[in-house]
């Protein structure tokens, strides 16, 4: 599969109105996601893995890479969040990345200003945990 294929497949993966479930394409059962080895020549601050996500129920799998920030929410819109967090050597850093998130939840983030785990998956958050 290709990157625009895998990058549709992802968009439908993370529905914008089903909040954080990651529902299988196929069969519509739950979407497991499974962090493999780190992928080292980036030139971002974070370190991407080689990710597989699968399903429980049928043969449905997709490779991707992703990584995770510790940060809380600046700013956001329809299309893209920033978020305020610090890069691995400790300095702080803004970053901006597209998002497929509920609007109801980032707004409740940014008021709160709340310290959460954001997921991002071929540059685009898909997950808050926390
Ligand atoms: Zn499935």
């Amino acid at each position: 599969m290709n990157v625009k294929k895998n990058m549709d497949i992802l968009n439908s993966i993370w529905n914008k109105n089903e909040g954080n479930s990651l529902i299988c394409p196929q069969c519509k059962g739950t979407l497991t996601m499974i962090q493999l080895d780190p992928i080292l020549d980036t030139e971002g601050p974070y370190t991407p893995y080689k990710t597989i996500i699968e399903c429980s129920s049928c043969s449905f799998t997709l490779e991707t890479e992703s990584f995770t920030i510790l940060g809380s929410v600046k700013d956001f819109d329809e299309e893209s969040v920033e978020l305020g967090s610090w890069s691995p050597s400790g300095v702080r850093v803004l970053s901006k990345y597209k998002h497929v998130l509920n609007p109801d939840l980032l707004k409740k983030l940014k008021k709160s200003g709340e310290l959460v785990e954001f997921i991002i998956v071929n540059n685009q958050v898909v997950q808050v945990i926390g």
